[in-house]
């Protein structure tokens, strides 16, 4: 089975590739030829990842690409239980343009400072469009934010958030710990059960 990941992010394919059997062949846009950008202009994960899936499906059908079974597109952000959810759909760019990993986590520290209530959740929507069916599912991890960043590894809001259960932050713990346990596992777990029973 072909499915399309609606990603040019490398990293993101082999973080999802991993997480799928065998049966099941990852193609990034690169190699579907899709070279174009797929502006996010809607104002929730859930939109922004139907948006994409079903945009590079129309391209696959209308370029007769009648090997490619399935489109997954994803979306994720950080949602702060004291914020109302935001950064939410914004995370990426939470400190304004250019998009800035370092200038969004000073911007949620700031915004936090004092506030006693510092629950948070990454959530991943992930959206699958074939010709037979297009749903959406989720993926959540809870925790908290710290009071300063901590860890090298991973990107965007890892240095701040502790999962539940856990006393390191993400990007404290390997890449390994953190993909076996995150938001985007959880989805692809919620994904393949789904398309198991569709
Ligand atoms: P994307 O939809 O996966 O590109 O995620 C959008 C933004 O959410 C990223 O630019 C990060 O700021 C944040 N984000 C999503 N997933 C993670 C994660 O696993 N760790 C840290 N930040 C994340």
């Amino acid at each position: 089975m072909q499915i399309v990941l609606a990603t040019s992010n490398g990293h993101k394919l082999k973080e999802i590739q991993a997480l799928l059997p065998k049966t099941i062949q990852l193609l990034s846009l690169r190699d579907i030829h899709f070279t174009s950008d797929i502006e996010e202009t809607e104002l929730t994960l859930e939109g922004n990842a139907l948006l994409k899936a079903r945009h590079i499906w129309t391209y696959c059908q209308s370029n007769g690409n009648t090997s490619v079974d399935g489109v997954i597109a994803d979306d994720s952000g950080l949602e702060v239980h004291a914020l109302n959810g935001a950064p939410g759909v914004f995370s990426a760019r939470y400190a304004g343009e250019p998009k800035n990993d370092d200038a969004n986590n000073h911007k949620l520290l700031q915004v936090l400072e004092g506030n006693p209530n510092r629950k948070a959740q990454f959530r991943t929507v992930l959206a699958f469009v074939s010709a037979k069916t297009t749903f959406w599912v989720n993926g959540i991890i809870n925790g908290h934010i710290t009071s300063s960043p901590k860890g090298m590894n991973g990107f965007g809001y890892d240095p701040l958030f502790i999962p539940d259960g856990y006393q390191e932050t993400f990007a404290q713990l390997t890449a390994n710990e953190k993909n076996s346990i995150s938001h985007r596992a959880l989805a692809v777990t919620a994904l393949l059960e789904k398309i198991s029973i569709t």
